[in-house]
Order: C-alpha cells, then sequence, then structure tokens
C-alpha cells in the first residue's frame, strides 16, 4: 500500500487549500448571518459566489470514482481533498461534493438510464439543482432498509406513490428539485428484491414537504433534513432507476461511497478541533500556567493526534481496498471507518471543548455544533450498532459458513 499523494493530489490539495483559507472560511459567518437573515429556507448568496468561483477554478465534482463525468480521481485520491472539505460545514458544496447530491449523483452515473441522466444528472453535476434521497420512515425500524412501507403501486404507465417519509436531507432547500424515493413495489419477490428506487420531482402533485427537522436544536437550513409525505403521486414509470425490486441492491452500491466521504470530512472536521484546541491551550492560562500544562490536557492532545491519524490511515486503507479490490470486498473495511472516523471525531471535538471551557459551547466557536453533526453521523447513514454486526460477521464467516450466520 502507498498513501503517498500523487503530484496531481498535491496540486489539487494546495489549491483546495488556498480556496478554503481565501474563500470558505472566511465566508463562514457570512453564511450564518445571510441564514438568519430573513427566509433561513432561501439559498444564500455567498454559497452561489463560492460555487461560481470554485467551478471557474476548476474545483468542481472531484468525486466520482471510475467516471467521466467527474475529475478522474480514484477514492484513495479523493480522500485527502474530501478531508480539506470536511473542515468546514459549509466546505463542500461549493466543490459541488456535498451530501447526499453526490451519492444521488454516483447512483444516476452507475445505474441511470440516458434519460434520466439527460434530466437529472446533468442539472446536478452542473451545480443547478439539488436533491434528496428519501428513504428513511417515520412508522419502522429504517436501518433495515427492507422494512419500508411506503410503496409504489403500478398503474399503466405511471406509479402511484404513498407513504411518509422523514430525515429527507435536503428537501427542504427550493434548489432540491428531485427526490430519489425508495418504497415497496414488489412485495411477494424475496425481502432483497422487494424494493424500487424512483426518481420523483419535488412539484408533482401530491408531494408535501411537511416540516424541517431539528438535529439537537439545529436547524441545519437552508438545507435541513425533513418529512415528506407521498399522496397519490403519479410519475411515469420509467422513473424507476435500474428496474423493479432493484432498490436494495442501489441502496448497498450507494451507501458505501457515499458514506466514506462522511468519514473523509469527518476526519478534517476533528484535524481543524485539535487546531482550536491547541491553539486555545497555548494561549490562556490558569493556575499559573498554560491550559496545555495543566492536568492531563497535553495527553488529550496527544490522543486526538493519535487517533486522528489511526483514523486517517483506516479511511486510507479502506479507500485503496474499494479502489483495488471493490466496494464488495471491502465492505468490512468500510463498515470499519464509518463506525470509527465519527466516533474519533467526536471525541476530539469533545475534547476542544472542554479546553475552550463555557466558550466551547456557545456560538462564538463552531465546536459546538460540529459536536451535534458528527453525533448525527452515528445514525445518519445506519447506526454504529449496524455496522458493527456487519464487521463481526465478516470476522465469524472465516470460521462457520455464512449463512449460519444470515438474520443474526
Ligand atoms: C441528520 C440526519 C440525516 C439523515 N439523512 C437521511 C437522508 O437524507 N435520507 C434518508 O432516507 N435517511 C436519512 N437519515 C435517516 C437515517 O438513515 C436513519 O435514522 C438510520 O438509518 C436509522 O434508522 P431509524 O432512525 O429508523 O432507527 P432504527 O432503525 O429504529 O434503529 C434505532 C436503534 O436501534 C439499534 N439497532 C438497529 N439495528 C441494530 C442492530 N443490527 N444491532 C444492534 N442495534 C441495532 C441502534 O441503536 C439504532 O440506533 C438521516 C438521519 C439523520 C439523523
Amino acid at each position: 500500500m502507498d498513501f503517498a499523494y500523487s503530484p496531481k493530489v498535491q496540486q489539487l490539495r494546495e489549491r483546495l487549500t488556498a480556496f478554503m483559507e481565501e474563500h470558505v472560511y472566511p465566508a463562514e459567518a457570512v453564511f450564518e448571518q445571510q441564514v438568519a437573515e430573513g427566509n433561513r429556507w432561501r439559498p444564500t448568496a455567498i454559497m452561489e459566489t463560492l460555487k461560481a468561483r470554485a467551478k471557474a477554478e476548476g474545483l468542481w465534482n472531484l468525486f466520482l470514482p471510475e467516471s467521466d463525468y467527474g475529475a478522474g480521481l480514484s477514492n484513495l485520491e479523493y480522500a485527502p481533498l474530501a478531508e480539506i472539505m470536511g473542515r468546514s460545514l459549509i466546505g463542500p458544496e461549493p466543490f459541488n461534493c456535498s451530501a447526499p447530491d453526490t451519492g444521488n449523483m454516483e447512483v444516476l452515473v452507475r445505474y441511470g438510464s440516458t434519460e434520466q441522466k439527460k434530466r437529472w444528472l446533468e442539472p446536478l453535476l452542473a451545480g443547478e439543482i439539488r436533491s434528496g434521497f428519501a428513504m428513511t420512515e417515520p412508522g419502522v425500524a429504517s436501518s433495515d432498509a427492507t422494512n419500508m412501507q411506503a410503496s409504489a403501486r403500478r398503474d399503466g404507465d405511471e406509479w402511484v406513490i404513498n407513504g411518509r417519509k422523514w430525515w429527507t436531507s435536503g428537501a427542504s432547500d427550493p434548489r432540491c428539485t428531485v427526490l430519489i424515493f425508495m418504497g415497496l413495489t414488489n412485495p411477494d419477490n424475496p425481502r432483497h428484491q422487494q424494493h424500487s428506487m424512483i426518481l420523483v420531482p419535488k412539484d408533482t402533485p401530491g408531494v408535501t414537504v411537511v416540516r424541517p427537522l431539528h438535529v439537537f436544536g439545529y436547524d441545519d437550513a437552508p438545507h435541513g433534513h425533513a418529512e415528506v409525505l407521498f399522496e397519490n403521486v403519479r410519475v411515469p414509470y420509467e422513473n424507476v432507476i435500474l428496474g423493479e425490486g432493484r432498490g436494495f441492491e442501489i441502496a448497498q452500491g450507494r451507501l458505501g461511497p457515499g458514506r466514506i466521504h462522511h468519514c473523509m470530512r469527518s476526519i478534517g472536521m476533528a484535524e481543524r478541533a485539535l487546531e482550536l484546541m491547541c491553539k486555545r491551550s497555548v494561549s490562556r492560562t490558569a493556575f499559573g500556567k498554560p491550559l496545555a500544562r495543566l492536568g492531563g490536557n497535553l495527553d488529550h492532545i496527544a490522543d486526538s493526534r493519535t487517533e486522528i491519524n489511526m483514523a486517517r490511515l483506516l479511511t486510507l486503507n479502506a479507500a485503496y481496498m474499494m479502489d483495488t479490490v471493490g466496494n464488495k470486498v471491502a465492505a468490512s473495511e468500510i463498515a470499519q471507518i464509518k463506525v470509527v472516523a465519527p466516533n474519533v471525531a467526536l471525541r476530539v471535538i469533545d475534547r476542544a471543548i472542554q479546553m475552550h471551557g463555557g466558550a466551547g459551547v456557545s456560538q462564538d466557536f463552531p465546536l459546538a455544533y460540529w459536536y451535534a453533526m458528527q453525533r448525527t453521523l452515528r445514525l445518519a447513514d445506519g447506526p454504529d450498532e449496524v455496522h458493527r454486526a456487519s464487521i463481526g460477521k465478516h470476522e465469524l464467516a472465516k470460521y462457520v459458513p455464512r449463512e449460519a450466520l444470515r438474520g443474526r
């Protein structure tokens, strides 16, 4: 394994870092202020400015491995770039690299028809529209994707869709014009072939964005996470992606790469929290000493550095395996970083908060918001426990037949 940055990646790292320093970090306060003014669910002018600038500089669609649509980077090459973007909560969007659009674009690139690509992928790649992924439902345990009850019934040349979804990230954003709905279409099929993914334009009659949900009190505007009701929503039959009953297959393909982006960004956020922690610890004095020299604070800094480096290497290893042996063989490694990255980021941010005292939980520092965001990642693309179960089964499969582990 060689994790050294290639000249191409090193050059992109330098350009991205310069862009973040020159444009993104100074825009954080402006973004917050623009969201706070007037309608919170309106796109901000500053984000559109950042997008135009990044696009003009060619720092655009850096994700999308194995595709002519992206920048031609492998997962391993993209990892250090996503880490840099993850240093700011507004970091990924200027480069058109934010969730859930990256995962949705990957779905369309891999499984979309020519027509679906033309209508939805092209404007998404151009950053003209945004998208949502409507899988989770309030009524069922959604960590098990085969549980979904919202349905799509075929009626001639159309689907008729009914059901209630929630946590559809981005659905409250007016730029979000299409939802990938996952629902029950073939209840008589085997368990993993009962669901389909269907493209639903958000303005289709019968689609209601009911309310934005809060995360620890943050509404995450203007992106947000919405409850969405589908009542007799009719869309053309050809809006199904890949084919009937293939939703679970797509979900598996989508969530692996999607979540590895989250892991890389979590490491960037942890790195920035460690920076804040160090700066605070050497610039503030208590009991006659800098905070860094009190109690176990030096240990907290050392543990944070060690854990970040471990998480980064584990993530690069998962990315390397995705590139070399494929997502299926790399399943355990992907699951490992899904557990490790947000948990490491949470521990580092928590220590940084502690080092800041009361300031750490106030609005004067980003740490409280970062903490809330990282905590949601332990649920957002599947709870830790589901990933642990997958790692555990993978280990046990070395000793007993896989069939013996099914359903445990
Ligand atoms: C901020 C945020 C953004 C999100 N964005 C989206 C989105 O864009 N689109 C979308 O469709 N969904 C989204 N989600 C939803 C997310 O995917 C679900 O919350 C997650 O899959 C868990 O489903 P659930 O909430 O129904 O929990 P449940 O399935 O009810 O699980 C509850 C708990 O049960 C335990 N549990 C479950 N399975 C196991 C197991 N195998 N072993 C041990 N314990 C287990 C875990 O502790 C788990 O947390 C988002 C969630 C959040 C918080």
